[in-house]
């Protein structure tokens, strides 16, 4: 099945203990859609750079067979650039400069082949224009959606409206209590669970995920690694897993969005073994099937 994701495509400068990367290839759909293309049949790219974005970023799209039709190129601009930091705690990247650019002006519009797709994620983007983006696709099976303090803060009412029109809401532990107003993850989960979705998955970084719906808690743990570089995009790659590991079955059962969450998980962890999409892009699919078995090694255990 078809997969839209319509996010940030970006030139990254990060910053971690272990080393750095400058203007490397970065951002929300960027991170999601290379993970997505190890399951999706396809996946349909809605982004926007500039004229100075380097013509190998495309073809690594290409490579992937991600489908850049709705990849919008401003001749005339610049490419979104975000700068971080992550001290030793690799949880938190502190943001150090965010030049929208192109980005500021961003209008997602789908090319026609586009709004027949039957799984949509709505990367961390204005809520204005995820809702613009849901108005536009036909009938999916699956929306999904991203979202960050930044609009959680500034445009709550947008927001609120975009819970009420996705299936799934992934995000981060904190981004969870901010929302929700509530420091205990549980209520929180159900405060945001009555506002719309059906499912919220609430990403802990390094301590893996938590997935609440009105009748199930399902935990996955992180993936104990011995090297951690980088964790830029780790939320996007397992968003990416996630979604694309759903689109390929297609079948929407609680057994599959169990494995979905370790597919993520997975392909997360991938991530942030080196900078930018070095890991992510260079996988087969024997190497994510080997680890998505250790994650279930990692949790097995018998009853009593
Ligand atoms: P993650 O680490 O999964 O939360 O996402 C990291 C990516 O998000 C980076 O590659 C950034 O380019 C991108 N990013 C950072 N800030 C923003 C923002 N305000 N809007 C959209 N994308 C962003």
């Amino acid at each position: 099945m078809s997969l839209l994701v319509v996010g940030s495509i970006a030139l990254d400068t990060v910053k971690t203990p272990f080393g750095e990367g400058r203007e490397v290839l970065g951002g929300s759909a960027t991170y999601f859609s290379v993970a997505a293309s190890y399951f999706a049949d396809r996946v349909c790219l809605v982004g926007v750079v500039g004229g100075d974005f380097p013509p190998k970023h495309i073809q690594l799209f290409l490579q992937h067979n991600i489908d850049i039709e709705g990849l919008h190129k401003e001749d005339e601009g610049l490419t979104f650039r975000w700068k971080g930091e992550y001290n030793y705690d690799l949880n938190e990247a502190v943001t150090l400069d965010t030049h929208l650019n192109v980005f500021s002006s961003f209008n997602p519009s789908l090319p026609e082949a586009y709004r027949e797709c039957q799984y949509v994620f709505l990367a961390n983007i204005d809520p204005e224009l995820q809702h613009q983006v849901l108005d536009q696709v036909k009938q999916p099976r699956l929306t999904a959606c991203d979202t960050m303090n930044y609009w959680i803060q500034g445009k709550p009412q947008a927001l609120k409206k975009t819970l009420e029109r996705v299936d799934i809401l992934i995000i981060n532990d904190g981004e969870t209590r901010q929302l929700a107003e509530e420091a205990n993850i549980v209520r929180a989960a159900k405060k945001i669970l009555s506002w719309g979705p059906r499912i919220l998955i609430v990403k802990r970084g390094e301590y893996g995920a938590l997935m609440f719906s009105a009748n199930n808690i399902f935990s996955a743990p992180g993936f104990p690694l011995e090297y951690i570089f980088d964790p830029t995009g780790a939320g996007d790659s397992f968003a990416g897993g996630f979604m694309g590991y759903l689109a390929n079955v297609d079948t929407i059962d609680e057994t599959n969005i169990r494995r979905a969450i370790i597919f993520g998980s997975t392909m997360a962890s991938f991530c942030v073994e080196d900078f930018s999409l070095n890991r992510l892009s260079n996988l087969t699919y024997p190497e994510i099937e080997k680890r998505y078995k250790a994650f279930k090694a990692l949790t097995h255990f018998e009853d009593i």
